[in-house]
């Protein structure tokens, strides 16, 4: 089986002996094998295309999270409150990959409704590492990501509330983007926290990911969080010429990072920027603002999802359980469709919404996130990009991790509270294991991203990179 990207599989599709019903068999094969060993699937679809109706076109093969609604597919967002659930109608991306010839291979597994790092809450297990089945994939978005860094597919969609396409995408050496808020609508996206909820995609090189980004980007007017901006053609504008750009490195996350190893690369690639003309300096904020990001992530994002899945009862939605009354059936239905760690999240952001608690708790994280804003937002000024390591550490070993509260593990949500465009690329190996760094960019300003990345990827060599045997 070889693990083709978009644009091999395009030129593929030209050649006249190329036999795209062989090729369906052959992936639908490898599909069950890469199952076996990484659990990554919660449904694979069925059919070879090919098999049945003769389609006029060829398609691009890819997975969907499983918390976009697909028309007919079963979508559990990993959740046994879900576990049945099959929608009447597709998500705007899902819509989108159709009208452009995309064929959906299968839903992925993911963490309970998008909330986790690990993919241990999954409803059907742990999700494995491709390049080591002994280590986690990460999390939220950890089954698009293994399947993608197993070479079965090219690329695969996810979401990110806080960091969820791009630290698994980090753990399994491919590339992770979450495009400016607003710039891909999320309807049909079975939400976590709006304000923080992106969709982005998952590939194995940047000019995929160039090209995914713009398919899926642009308004729509089923989301009032989307964005009229015009998409730029962000694929033939890639460009690797980086002169006069100025990257920030944030010090505050540099210094958290103990691995010394991962430190070495990353300084390695500092200089490799310098090499190609760019100014890269080191930036800091206030340390008390770097702390306060987990406490307000945790308030503002189970907030958002309390009210989000309040619909999430038994009778409206979800599982049914039976009990004395309306109430007592929305109590049963909810302890039995909801794992011990979403009940918990719940409460607990229930708690800050009480109407005594609104004022010191929603409203003062509301107001921390404003003040970090604005120090990103004084970053940028001077800067383009922002630069940082992805993780602390390679993907950890399955059952040997514990929640981190390391600024080195949590910084990515940054660009969750801003908004803005963020980029995970693989940068070198240790222990066997890929690690990555991130670039962060302006609002809208997508193309810069991407072309750092495209630069630094050409530099490094890790494009296309995939294991499907580890
Ligand atoms: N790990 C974070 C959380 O559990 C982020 C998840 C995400 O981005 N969906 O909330």
């Amino acid at each position: 089986m070889v693990a083709y990207s978009i644009e091999q599989l395009h030129e593929l599709f030209l050649k006249e002996d190329f036999d795209i019903q062989k090729f369906y068999d052959e992936l639908y094969k490898e599909a069950l094998y890469q199952q076996e060993r990484l659990n990554a699937f919660v449904t694979i679809t069925k059919t070879n295309p090919y098999k049945e109706i003769k389609q006029l076109f060829d398609s691009i093969p890819y997975v969907l999270k499983d918390n976009f609604n697909t028309k007919g597919i079963l979508t559990t967002a990993s959740s046994q409150m879900l576990k049945d659930y099959v929608p009447v109608y597709d998500a705007h991306v899902v819509e989108i990959l159709k009208q452009n010839k995309c064929h959906l291979v299968g839903k992925s597994s993911m963490d309970e409704l998008g909330m986790g790092y690990n993919n241990q809450t999954a409803l059907t297990g742990i999700v494995c590492n491709p390049w080591d089945s002994s280590r986690i994939a990460g999390g939220s978005s950890g089954g698009s990501s293994a399947l993608v860094g197993s070479g079965l597919i090219p690329f695969a969609l996810g979401s990110d509330t806080g960091d969820s396409i791009r630290k698994p995408a980090g753990y399994c050496g491919v590339v992770g983007m979450k495009p400016t808020w607003g710039r891909i609508s999320r309807y049909g996206l079975i939400p976590y926290a709006s304000s923080l909820d992106h969709v982005g995609a998952l590939t194995r090189n940047i000019k995929d990911m160039a090209l995914v980004m713009e398919m899926l980007s642009g308004y729509d007017d089923k989301d009032m969080t989307s964005s009229t901006q015009n998409v730029p053609h962000y694929r033939n504008e890639l460009n690797a010429n980086m002169k006069g750009l100025k990257i920030a490195v944030l010090k505050n996350v540099f210094d958290d990072l103990k691995d010394e190893k991962i430190r070495l690369n990353f300084m390695d690639i500092i200089q490799t920027l310098k090499r190609l003309g760019v100014i890269v300096e080191e930036v800091s904020i206030p340390n008390e603002l770097m702390e306060a990001i987990i406490p307000v992530y945790t308030i503002i994002a189970n907030c958002e999802a309390t009210s989000n899945h309040a619909c999430l009862d038994g009778i409206k939605y979800g599982c049914y359980k039976d009990g004395q009354s309306i109430e007592d059936i929305m109590i049963q239905s909810r302890t039995y469709g909801f794992s011990s760690q979403i009940r918990r999240r719940f409460i607990l952001g229930s708690l800050a919404l009480l109407e005594d608690n609104q004022e010191k708790m929603f409203k003062k994280a509301q107001c921390v996130r404003r003040l970090i804003v604005d120090e990103i937002n004084k970053i940028f000024l001077d800067y383009d990009i922002i630069l940082t390591p992805n993780s602390g550490s390679i993907a950890p070993l399955i059952d040997h991790q514990s929640r981190s509260y390391d600024i080195i593990e949590n910084h990515l949500c940054l660009s969750n509270f801003t908004g803005m465009p963020s980029l995970t690329l693989p940068c070198g190996f240790v222990e066997n294991m890929p690690i990555a760094v991130n670039l962060t960019g302006r609002l809208f300003e997508e193309q810069t991203v991407l072309n750092i990345a495209y630069a630094l990827e050409q530099e490094l060599g890790y494009a296309n990179q995939y294991c499907r045997e580890g």
